[in-house]
């Protein structure tokens, strides 16, 4: 309970957990971040009142599919619409993100499910160091998204 952010479900998952509860998805909404493959989209930036792509283009979400990014944030900072679009799409995120593991588990493929979440969510490889020791500790090997070790 309370585990909510979409790494530590990916984690907490390779350790055993299945089953979640949290806020953080609708919260985060309310403060106008989207829940994104690559991390988080603040829809309040300033950048965004001009963006006219969908939140998550690989989203099939009734939000994806009908708002812009620029039509959210002036939603976000007048309207609470916004914060409802937001909630939806974040949802959504979390139904995908929970199915994609479960079909990943069920189908004999979570490692490579792991290794293609963390290589969206840390290009550069690097990964937190307590998610590769957790993911060591799962017998999950997630070397080829992990930044080589280093000695100071
Ligand atoms: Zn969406």
């Amino acid at each position: 309970m309370g585990v909510g952010y979409p790494l530590d479900i990916v984690v907490c998952s390779a350790l055993g957990a299945d089953m979640y509860d949290c806020v953080y998805p609708t919260r985060t909404a309310r403060f106008g971040t989207a829940l994104i493959p690559e991390g988080v989209l603040k829809l309040t930036h300033k950048a965004m009142a001009s963006d006219e792509r969908p939140i998550d283009s690989t989203c099939m979400c009734m939000v994806c599919k009908n708002y812009t990014r620029a039509y959210i944030h002036h939603l976000v900072t007048k309207d609470s619409m916004g914060s409802q679009l937001l909630s939806y799409h974040n949802l959504s995120y979390m139904m995908r993100l929970s199915e994609g593991l479960h079909t990943s588990i069920v189908e004999g493929r979570f490692p490579e499910f792991v290794q293609g979440f963390l290589s969206i969510q840390f290009p550069k490889g690097d990964v937190p160091v307590w998610v590769c020791n957790a993911m060591e500790v799962a017998g999950v090997d997630i070397s080829s998204c992990c930044a080589p070790f280093q000695t100071a």
